[in-house]
């Protein structure tokens, strides 16, 4: 079933009948060519490059509860690509091209809105870092401007620019940034992915992975053993608790990030916005609700929740930045369980398992990666070399001292 405006006119005359199930719901088979573990964004994307692009077949997704149930269901939907370090910059860039095309690609609703995004910053030492960090975005053939206070202040009038202790003065735009809706990405992947022949496998926890002579063999999974030439894992806050069972000791930590909604309102926000006195992000969904988010909670945990402290810390940055947010009721909070890496970036690579795959290290930013990780984990697992944009994030350079410290925080991971 393709989706078309003629297709919604149809069914909209008809009752709605014809409409069918995104995707089918097929028993395990007792082996495949490839297996990933994780049904979020990454892993389903990671299926779907891997049958639509690289032509592969006998590909399953496992998961252990319903796809998108995870962080893909949970983030505060941004995506950029105005990165800095050159680890970085091609590979967030290469993703900001998927999100252009994917609709058309995956031919699915993914809501995805170049609405633009604004880094703000409040002092002259901030500028400047912002002018070097939109240079190399430019110099790496992506979008970035510099605006003044005046510019600001026509655009988003509603700004805090009187705050004396976090004066604004100015900000860093990428226009071609924006948001998705982010379950509708997960829909839109898992979807393709099926119609290209592969087994989304919902409810089946892997438990373990059976290994010989060093190489992984399958996965034990809450519903039998499953074969497996090769075996990639994406999953996300669940790494190193799923390696480990791999005998893989990795350096990642599992920490809780909490997302906001509002209440609908009529439409206030143009873009997303980023306050740069303290970590405040915002921007306003389709249905009217603001859409914030703040640090992570700042401790190890594998809660789906967080904490009052972090709530707090939130809605003080979202009134220095723009005090009209007072007046706005909070309808829902949750948490997402973020795989925070010693140097904030991504491992997408090899491990020393062979036939065995790791794509993790996300932290705060992988929504905007899920179709360049997705890509880039399914060009590794099907020509066992790293895509270009990709290589960099390797497992080993933490070990080497190649790290991609974007924010320049260390190996700090409750910092990145
Ligand atoms: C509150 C919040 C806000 C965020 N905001 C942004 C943002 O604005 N922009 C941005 O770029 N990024 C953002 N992120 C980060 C982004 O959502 C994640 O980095 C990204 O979604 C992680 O990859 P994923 O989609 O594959 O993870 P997930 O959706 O978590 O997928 C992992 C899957 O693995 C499954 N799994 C775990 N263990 C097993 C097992 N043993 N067997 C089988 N399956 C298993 C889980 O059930 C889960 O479905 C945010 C995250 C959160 C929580």
């Amino acid at each position: 079933m393709r989706f078309s405006a003629l297709r919604v006119i149809k069914e909209a005359l008809t009752g709605h009948k014809g409409w069918q199930p995104l995707w089918r719901n097929p028993d395990p088979q007792p082996a495949y060519d490839f297996v990933i573990v994780g049904g979020g964004g990454h892993g389903l994307a990671t299926a779907y490059y891997l049958s639509t692009t690289f032509r592969k077949a006998r590909i399953a997704v496992l998961e252990k509860g319903w796809l998108g149930q995870g962080n893909i269901g949970r983030n505060t939907t941004i995506i950029r690509s105005n990165y800095l370090l050159p680890g970085n910059q091609p590979f967030y860039e290469f993703s900001m091209k998927l999100w252009e095309g994917l609709e058309q690609a995956f031919n699915f609703n993914a809501m995805v809105s170049q609405r633009g995004i604004v880094n703000l910053f409040h002092s002259d030492g901030q500028r400047d870092a912002y002018r070097r960090r939109g240079n190399a975005v430019l110099l790496s053939g992506a979008d970035a401007e510099l605006l003044d206070r005046d510019q600001l202040r026509a655009m988003i009038p509603f700004l805090n620019f009187d705050n004396t202790r976090f004066p604004i003065k100015g900000g860093l735009s990428q226009r071609r940034a924006g948001t998705a809706r982010h379950d509708g990405v997960a829909w839109g992947y898992a979807r393709g992915a099926d119609l290209a022949g592969v087994d989304l496998i919902q409810n089946c926890e892997v438990t373990g992975f059976r290994i010989a002579q060093g190489r992984v063999l399958g996965v034990e999974t809450s519903r039998g053993y499953i074969g497996a030439g090769k075996v990639g894992v994406a999953v996300a806050g669940m790494t190193s608790q799923v390696m480990a069972k791999a005998g893989l000791r990795l350096p990642i930590e599992s920490h809780v990030l909490q997302a906001f909604v509002s209440e609908g309102l009529k439409p206030v926000i143009p873009g997303v916005i980023t306050f740069g006195a303290g970590h405040f992000y915002i921007s306003q969904s389709d249905k009217g609700g603001l859409v914030f988010g703040g640090d992570i909670d700042g401790y190890n945990s594998y809660a789906q929740r967080g904490n009052l402290a972090v709530i707090e810390d939130v809605a003080e940055g979202g009134m220095a930045l723009m005090p009209m947010i007072g007046r706005a009721r909070l309808l829902r909070i949750w948490g997402g369980i973020m795989d925070m890496s010693m140097d904030g970036s991504p491992i997408i690579d090899r491990t020393p398992v062979e036939g065995l795959y790791l794509n993790a290290g996300w932290c705060y930013g992988g929504f905007k990666a899920t179709p360049a990780s997705g890509y880039a984990f399914a060009h590794l697992l099907a020509t066992d070399t790293p895509h270009d944009t990709a290589r960099a994030f390797r497992l080993d350079r933490f070990a080497k001292g190649h790290v991609i410290d974007e924010k320049g925080a260390g190996a700090q991971p409750n910092l990145h």
